[in-house]
């Protein structure tokens, strides 16, 4: 038996935030970061709570790749507010950081009753607004929560809202949503629904990013890639990831490399790995890519060659977006890396998404993945 679950209802679209001035509740929190009050976001969440006859509190220190310091923070503000409805609006990490804080909570039983949570991402890349996950630092390391009682109850999805994200940050989380999507497909626990939502992530991303990238006030494009970011969550919070997350977790860690780019330096090893293209490429994760390669109208005449030009997409989608080739175009010193492989192998092969890759992976394979990563070829 399988299970496929379904939260949050999702408002998206145009104006999709005015979903805000019909939330009932009397004290409301916004958990956001510093950006978010400088571009004006956080003042027009605000704004929508306050005329719906709310107190409203804001707690606005989330950093990226939010550690435990921000938890600790958040909750003493969760729990002297005592806020019946809480808004998380931004990227990944402080969707993460405002679901860490509510699980902490309710886990050391301050919370008499889970707030309605409500979640308004700010980039297209994590699809934390539909994920049962949670990634917090600690001492260095990424750690993966997963659990569905950390499901916001209201997803809003407005377009509006990631018009202001930068080039740069547009292309690393855009390669985040095509990782989810990838990794969602081939994972162990991948099935017909899944598999559905991936395809399409996987059609908006190739379809819409590099317009994104290029062009960032096309609201069009902003929106597909919104509803792309979205729907690859949707699939990898019931099928899971691979090991492209494992790596970049450890990478994210040890480095500081911002998730989405650290995803997309991994993934095509990480596909050539999964497919065995050095080998026979007869796997199913093989013919799974090979698919999407002839969905995308890519050459595919074999599993092989599909799997081939599925990873030529990739790089030349990467290369159009200026991303780094290798780990060593990232400011990384070729001698601290080597030195670090060992914390990076570690925490990688014992990540919550090793187990559902496709392929058994041990420490030997990790590191060779690392040191093709490096350099880029
Ligand atoms: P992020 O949330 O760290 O944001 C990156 C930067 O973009 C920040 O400086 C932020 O202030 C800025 N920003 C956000 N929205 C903006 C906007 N509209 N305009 C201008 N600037 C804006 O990046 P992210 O990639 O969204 O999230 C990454 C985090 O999410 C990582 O910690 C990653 O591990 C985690 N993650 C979580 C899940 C999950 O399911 N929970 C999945 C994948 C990744």
């Amino acid at each position: 038996m399988n299970e496929f679950q379904i939260k949050p209802t999702l408002h998206f679209g145009n104006g999709a935030l005015d979903k805000l001035g019909t939330l009932t509740g009397q004290r409301a929190l916004i958990v956001t970061d510093q950006a978010m009050v400088k571009f004006g976001m956080a003042d027009m969440v605000r704004q929508r709570l306050l005329a719906n006859q709310m107190v409203v509190s804001l707690f606005a220190d989330v950093t990226s790749d939010p550690d435990i310091s921000v938890i600790v923070n958040g909750m003493k503000q969760m729990d002297a507010d005592a806020p019946d409805v809480v808004v998380a609006l931004g990227g990944g990490s402080v969707i993460d950081a405002a679901k860490g804080v509510i699980y902490t909570l309710w886990e050391s039983g301050k919370l008499a009753k889970k707030p309605c949570f409500v979640a308004i991402p700010t980039t297209s890349g994590t699809g934390s607004e539909v994920t049962a996950f949670s990634v917090i630092k600690s001492k260095g390391e990424k750690w993966v929560v997963v659990d569905e009682f950390m499901l916001p109850d209201h997803a809003i999805l407005d377009p509006e809202l990631v018009k202001s994200v930068p080039a740069g940050i547009t292309a690393d989380t855009g390669m985040d949503v095509l990782c989810h999507a990838l990794e969602a497909y081939v994972s162990t626990m991948a099935s017909d629904f899944t598999d559905a939502l991936a395809e399409k992530a996987v059609q908006l991303v190739f379809a819409h990013l590099l317009e994104c990238y290029q062009n960032g006030s096309n609201l069009e494009a902003r929106e597909k890639m919104h509803n792309a970011s979205c729907i690859a969550g949707m699939a990898f919070t019931n099928a899971s990831l691979g090991i492209t997350h494992s790596l970049a977790h450890a990478l994210g860690g040890v480095f500081g490399i911002p998730h989405g780019r650290a995803n997309a330096l991994m993934m095509s090893h990480v596909v050539a790995f999964n497919a065995n293209l050095h080998g026979d490429c007869q796997t199913l994760a093989a013919e799974k890519y090979a698919h999407l390669a002839k969905q995308l109208g890519l050459p595919s005449r074999s599993t092989r060659e599909g799997v081939m030009s599925l990873i030529v997409a990739i790089d030349v989608l990467k290369e159009q977006m200026n991303m780094p080739a290798g780990i060593r175009d990232c400011e990384v010193a070729e001698q601290a890396f080597f030195a670090s492989l060992p914390d990076l192998v570690g925490p990688a092969l014992k990540d919550s998404c090793t187990p559902t890759n496709p392929r058994e992976v041990n420490t030997h394979h990790l590191e060779t993945l690392y040191r093709q990563a490096f350099a880029g070829i």
